[in-house]
C-alpha cells in the first residue's frame, strides 16, 4: 500500500524540501498502527535555513500594508475551508480524533484563527497619553517582534498550530514552526495552502522533527529567533525555558492541566452530567483543559455518579473515521501504555474503578489504541493519579461538603489551566470563579472560547497569555515615543 503513504516535506523559503541529509521518520495512524506518512526529519541545519529565510523575509512582511497582509491571511483561511474535508480526514487518521470533530470544530476554528487575527491586526489601536499642561505627548508605537519559533503538540494539531502562526503573521512577524512528530500531516497541507495563497517565501517556514536534540531544541536555542510560543507539557516548557535563557527569547507557554470540575448540589444536573462527560471524554480526554478532577457535592453525589457512569458507558468508542464515533483511539501505543499505567496506579493508590479501565479490542479495534471511558471514585487529592496529568479518558471523582472545600481542593494542584463550576446560584458562581487560581473558569459550560479573551494558565500551566490584545502584546515590541511640544 506504499501509494497510500503520504510524503511530507519541510517548507523553507517557499520551497518544499527534504532534509539536507535525507533523514526521514514515519507517522503512524493510531487507528491501526500502520504507517501513513514518511516525513522529512529536520535538525539544526534545517532550522538554520528556515531562520535565515524568515529573517530575509521579515522587513518586507512587517512593513506590508496591513490591508494587503489581511487579504493574504484571508486567502489562507479560504484555502483551509476549501480543503476542510481532506484536512479533517488526515487529522483523524494522524492522531485519532473523531472525524466529525475534526471537520466541524478543528478545521473551521483553524480558518477562524487566520481571519480573526487578520482583522484584529488591521483594527487594533495604540495608546496616547497627552499632558498638555506639561507640553508633552507620549504615544506607543508597536513594531513586529521579529522571527518567531512555534512549537506545537499533537492533540489539536492544526488548530493549535494556527493559533500561534496566525497572530504571529498578522502582527507582522515571520515564523519557523515545528509541529509534533506524532501529527505532522495537516501542517504540511497548511504549507501548501500558504504557498497557493501567495504568502511571500520565507514568511512561514515549517521544519518537521523531534524535540530534544532535534528541530525543536534547535529553535529554542537559535540566536536569531526572537520569541518562542510553545504549547505542550509543563516539563517540556521547563526545558525550553532553560534552553532559551542564553539568548533571552520572549516566551509564551500554554502547558498541562489537571482542572477541577465542581458540581454543586444546586446545579442543573442534566447539564452538569452532560458537561462533565464532554469535559473528560471529548478528544479522548487528550485535552489540556479537561475537567479531570470531578468534585461533586455530597447531597447529589450518588445520583450524579450513577448518571455519569451511565453516560460513560454509553459513550461511543470506535473507528474515528465513522460519523457516529464519539471517541477514537489514543494518539500512540506509547501514550496508551502511559494512561494504562495511571489506571494501575489509581487502583494501587486505593481509588475505586467504577467503569472502563481496559483496552477495547473488539474486531478491528484490536489493531488500534482504544481505551474504554474510565471512571474512578473514592479518589483523594493527595493521590498521584489525581495530581499528575494523565491526558486520557480517565475521570477521578471526589466528593465535597462545602464550596470552600471544593475551592481548596481545586487550588491544591501544581496546575491552574482551567476549571468549571455547575451551579444555579449566582453568588456561588462568582465566588468560585474569583477564588480558583486558574487561567479560564467556565460557569455552566465547557470548552467555549472567545478569541479576544486571555488564554493561558497559572502555576505550571503556563507563562503569559495569548488571545486578542494579549497576542498583540506578545508578538510586538511596544515603544514609547515621548514628544516635547512647543
Ligand atoms: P510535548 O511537550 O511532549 O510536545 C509538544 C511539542 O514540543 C512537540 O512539538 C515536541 O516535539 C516539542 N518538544 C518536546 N521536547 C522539546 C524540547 N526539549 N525542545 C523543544 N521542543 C520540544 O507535549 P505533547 O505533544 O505530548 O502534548 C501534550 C501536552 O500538551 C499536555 O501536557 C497538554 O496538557 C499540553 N497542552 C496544553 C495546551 C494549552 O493550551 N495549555 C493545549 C494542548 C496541549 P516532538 O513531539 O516532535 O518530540
Amino acid at each position: 500500500m506504499a501509494d497510500d503513504i503520504r510524503q511530507v516535506q519541510h517548507f523553507i523559503d517557499g520551497r518544499f524540501v527534504d532534509a539536507a541529509d535525507g533523514a526521514t521518520f514515519t507517522s503512524v495512524s493510531p487507528i491501526d498502527n500502520q504507517v501513513i506518512a514518511t516525513v522529512a526529519e529536520g535538525g539544526a541545519s534545517e532550522v538554520d535555513r528556515a531562520v535565515a529565510a524568515a529573517r530575509a523575509a521579515f522587513d518586507d512582511w512587517s512593513w506590508m500594508d496591513p490591508a494587503e497582509r489581511r487579504s493574504i491571511l484571508y486567502r489562507i483561511a479560504d484555502g483551509i475551508d476549501a480543503r476542510q474535508d481532506e484536512l479533517a480526514a488526515w487529522e483523524t487518521r494522524d492522531m485519532g480524533k473523531p472525524i466529525t470533530a475534526a471537520r466541524t470544530k478543528d478545521m473551521p476554528r483553524s480558518a477562524t484563527n487566520f481571519r480573526f487575527f487578520a482583522d484584529w491586526a488591521e483594527q487594533v489601536a495604540t495608546e496616547t497619553y497627552a499632558k498638555p499642561w506639561d507640553g508633552v505627548l507620549s504615544y506607543t508605537l508597536r513594531e513586529p517582534l521579529g522571527v518567531v519559533g512555534s512549537i506545537s503538540p499533537w492533540n489539536f494539531p492544526l488548530m493549535l498550530l494556527t493559533w500561534k502562526v496566525a497572530p504571529a503573521l498578522a502582527f507582522g512577524c515571520t515564523v519557523v514552526a515545528k509541529p509534533a512528530e506524532q501529527s505532522p500531516i495537516t501542517a504540511g497541507i497548511l504549507a501548501e495552502i500558504c504557498d497557493e495563497a501567495g504568502l511571500p517565501p520565507g514568511v512561514f517556514n515549517l521544519v518537521h522533527g523531534f524535540g530534544p536534540d532535534s528541530a525543536g531544541e534547535a529553535i529554542t536555542r537559535h540566536p536569531a529567533i526572537d520569541a518562542v510560543t510553545f504549547t505542550g507539557e509543563s516539563n517540556t516548557g521547563r526545558a525550553i525555558m532553560e534552553a532559551a535563557a542564553p539568548t533571552m527569547k520572549r516566551l509564551s507557554f500554554e502547558m498541562g492541566g489537571r482542572s477541577a470540575n465542581i458540581v454543586c448540589a444546586d446545579a442543573d444536573l442534566d447539564e452538569a452530567v452532560a458537561g462533565a462527560l464532554r469535559g473528560i471524554f471529548v478528544n479522548q480526554g487528550e485535552v489540556c483543559l479537561a475537567g479531570s478532577r470531578l468534585l461533586v457535592q455530597r447531597p447529589v453525589y450518588d445520583e450524579f455518579v450513577a448518571r455519569f457512569v451511565e453516560g460513560a458507558e454509553a459513550w461511543q468508542v470506535g473507528n474515528p473515521l465513522e460519523e457516529s464515533t464519539q471517541m477514537g483511539p489514543l494518539v500512540s501505543a506509547e501514550h496508551l501504555d502511559k494512561v494504562l499505567g495511571y489506571i494501575d496506579l489509581a487502583q494501587e493508590e486505593g481509588a475505586k474503578l467504577l467503569t472502563g479501565g481496559h483496552r477495547i479490542t473488539d474486531g478491528d479495534l484490536a489493531q488500534g489504541n482504544y481505551l474504554a471511558p474510565t471512571v474512578f471514585a473514592e479518589a483523594t487529592n493527595e493521590m498521584r493519579c489525581v495530581r499528575e496529568e494523565i491526558f486520557g479518558p480517565v475521570e477521578m471523582i471526589l466528593p465535597f461538603d462545602e464550596v470552600d472545600e471544593a475551592i481548596a481542593i481545586a487550588n491544591d494542584s501544581p496546575f491552574g489551566l482551567a476549571g468549571m463550576v455547575w451551579t444555579e446560584n449566582l453568588h456561588t458562581a462568582h465566588r468560585v470563579a474569583r477564588e480558583v487560581k486558574t487561567g479560564t473558569m467556565w460557569v455552566n459550560c465547557f470548552f467555549v472560547r472567545d478569541l479576544r479573551a486571555p488564554f493561558g494558565g497559572y502555576k505550571s500551566s503556563g507563562l503569559g497569555r495569548e488571545g486578542g490584545d494579549h497576542s498583540y502584546d506578545f508578538f510586538t515590541e511596544a515603544k514609547a515615543v515621548v514628544m516635547k511640544l512647543k
